[in-house]
């Protein structure tokens, strides 16, 4: 992602921007992905995303280390991906709610980063 530096104002439009798509969204998605929403993530039909909860907000709790959703469609864009996400209910439920980088792990498989 770019370097570029923006004004205040301009951070401000954008995090309205990603308020006004992503009305429902249960976590918080990084301004860095607004200008790539109509590419596509992959040209697969099928992948899957994880996510890990390994950060320390889980430490001593009882639950999966890792969720997993699967993601199908003809084209998948990072918007379409974001959608789905959001459509699937995808809510960290920790301090580390802040979608910030995808990562791609193999062909079919991708890993969501979360920040503070
Ligand atoms: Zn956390």
């Amino acid at each position: 992602m770019s370097d570029t530096e923006y004004t205040e104002e301009q951070y401000e439009e954008m995090f309205e921007e990603i308020d006004r798509l992503f009305p429902d969204a249960k976590f918080g998605i990084s301004t860095t992905f607004l200008p790539i929403l109509d590419e596509l993530l992959t040209d697969k039909k099928q992948i899957f995303i994880s996510n890990s909860r390994n950060c320390y907000c889980w430490d001593g709790i009882d639950v999966p280390k890792q969720e997993f959703f699967e993601i199908k469609g003809e084209k998948i864009t990072y918007k379409y991906l974001l959608n789905e996400l959001i459509r699937l209910d995808f809510n960290p439920e920790c301090n580390h709610n802040y979608l910030e980088i995808i990562d791609k792990v193999s062909d079919i498989q991708y890993s969501l980063f979360l920040g503070s």
